[in-house]
């Protein structure tokens, strides 16, 4: 694999770039695997990367039935933080951030990680004193969140209207300084350029269309629109699609589906210092390295496998924007698209081993799962390889909608990011 500095790029401007090579190879499947992953997404293509760097596993396939992040994790608005409430979760997705803070490293390959800071704010009692309570236990379990009024929150982000006779005034707001963003696509092309420099083929345009299971139930391999491959380990990391490819198996999954917008506008100069959520009115902003304001919006109320949000929800989340940041007003919309994002009934993911035996899934991140794509990966690399949950997903296991176990992040603070 080419080693990527600066020297390096001074060698291919020299050479008029005609020398770049492709970051990984398009190989034939071959007819038998050591472990599958289902879904090149960040989540299962870093699995993937994760198995053959630290498990030595190398005889490994990642099938997509599209192309390498055209899934959720080229949809997303890229939103990183870890300031989640229960301890459990506060653990996964730091363990994550960490991991963030050096992959681009890690991969030799830029994932434009931008600690810039995200600030949520609060508009109502109600918010406040549910940001106040994740402020005190985030800071008891050693990760950083801290609370601003107003007026620091207009300091921090100077575009912010504070002004109090808006529908939705900002009373104050939680900030995690670690949190920011990240581009989206590099970080499964990172995964992919790494993964397939240890061996593991990527196979885009195969759609996986059954699981097969031997007579005592375990999983014998997956059929695909490009033949049957053999395997005794398969890795389910499909998002919105999860509940269809778990159904090839037999088993039903407690998740539903939905679709999730963004928009992006027409670039300006940079105005906007950090990332900005609201969850009372769904909206959450950032700029984007080339200048477009990155807005996110709700989930549309209906379950549906369109990728394609409500205009309605767009544009209730525009009206929001709009009184937040006045000046927007003038911005004209670029455009606008949506992904299929898979909830859980506690709104916290699944990284689990499964009834079946061989069969292991990773899903249920809703809206928020981009944040974690590294440390998911990781412990479900973890999960895989070992036939055992890493102790940090060890809570977050199919089995907690039997024993009701639940991590209810929903009902702790409604947090869609
Ligand atoms: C509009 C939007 C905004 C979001 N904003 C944020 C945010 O700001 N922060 C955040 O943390 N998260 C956010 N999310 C959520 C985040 O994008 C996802 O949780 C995360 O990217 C999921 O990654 P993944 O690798 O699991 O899934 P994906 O990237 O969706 O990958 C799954 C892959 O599985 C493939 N697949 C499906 N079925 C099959 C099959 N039968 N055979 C083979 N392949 C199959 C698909 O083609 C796809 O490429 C957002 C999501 C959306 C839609």
């Amino acid at each position: 694999m080419e080693r990527f500095s600066g020297l390096s790029l001074l060698r291919h401007a020299l050479g008029g770039h005609q020398g770049w090579k492709p970051f990984w190879r398009e190989p034939e499947p071959k007819a038998e695997y050591d472990a599958v992953i289902v879904g090149g997404g960040g989540h299962g293509m870093g699995a993937a990367y994760y198995l053959a760097k630290e498990h030595g596993l190398r005889n490994i396939a990642v099938l997509d039935k599209g192309w390498l992040g055209g899934g959720n994790t080229g949809r997303n608005t890229t939103i990183i933080r870890s300031n989640y409430l229960f301890p459990e979760s506060a653990a996964l997705y730091d363990h994550a951030l960490k991991i963030w803070e050096t992959l681009s490293q890690d991969l030799n390959y830029n994932t434009m990680f931008s600690p810039r800071g995200v600030l949520m704010l609060a508009h109502t009692v109600h918010d406040v004193q549910v940001f106040k309570r994740h402020v005190f236990a985030n800071q008891a379990a050693g990760v950083d969140n801290e609370w601003l009024t107003a007026e620091e929150c207009k300091a921090y982000c100077p575009a912010l209207n504070i002004s109090q006779n808006i529908r939705y005034p900002v009373v104050g707001g939680a900030l995690q300084r670690r949190g920011g963003t990240a581009r989206h696509d590099a970080v499964v092309w990172g995964y992919a350029r790494g993964a397939d420099a240890m061996g593991v083929d990527i196979i885009q345009n195969c759609a996986v269309t059954g699981i097969r299971r031997d007579a005592s139930g375990a999983v014998e391999g997956v059929e695909t629109e490009r033949g049957f491959i053999r395997t005794k380990k398969v890795g389910v990391s499909a998002a919105g699609n999860t509940s269809v490819v778990m159904s090839m198996a037999g088993l039903r999954m407690p998740l539903e589906s939905f679709p999730l917008q963004a928009l992006v506008s027409e670039p300006v100069k940079p105005d906007f210092p950090c990332v900005v959520m609201s969850n009372t009115i769904h909206a959450y902003i950032s700029q984007s390295d080339k200048g477009e304001m990155v807005i996110g919006a709700g989930t549309d109320a209906y379950t549906s496998y369109t990728q394609r949000g409500g205009l309605h929800i767009a544009g209730h989340t525009l009206d929001a924007i709009c009184e937040l940041v006045p000046m927007y007003r003038r911005l004209r919309m670029l455009r606008n698209w949506g992904g299929i994002v898979d909830t859980t009934p506690d709104r916290s993911p699944i990284i689990s081993k499964t009834p079946v035996k061989g069969l292991y899934v990773n899903c249920g991140w809703g809206t928020g799962g981009f944040k974690a794509t590294p440390g998911s990966a990781h412990l479900f690399a973890h999960t895989i390889a070992k036939d055992e949950p890493h102790p940090i997903n060890a809570p977050f296991s199919l089995d907690r909608f039997v024993t009701g176990n639940f991590i209810d992040e929903a009902a702790a603070a409604a947090v869609a990011h």
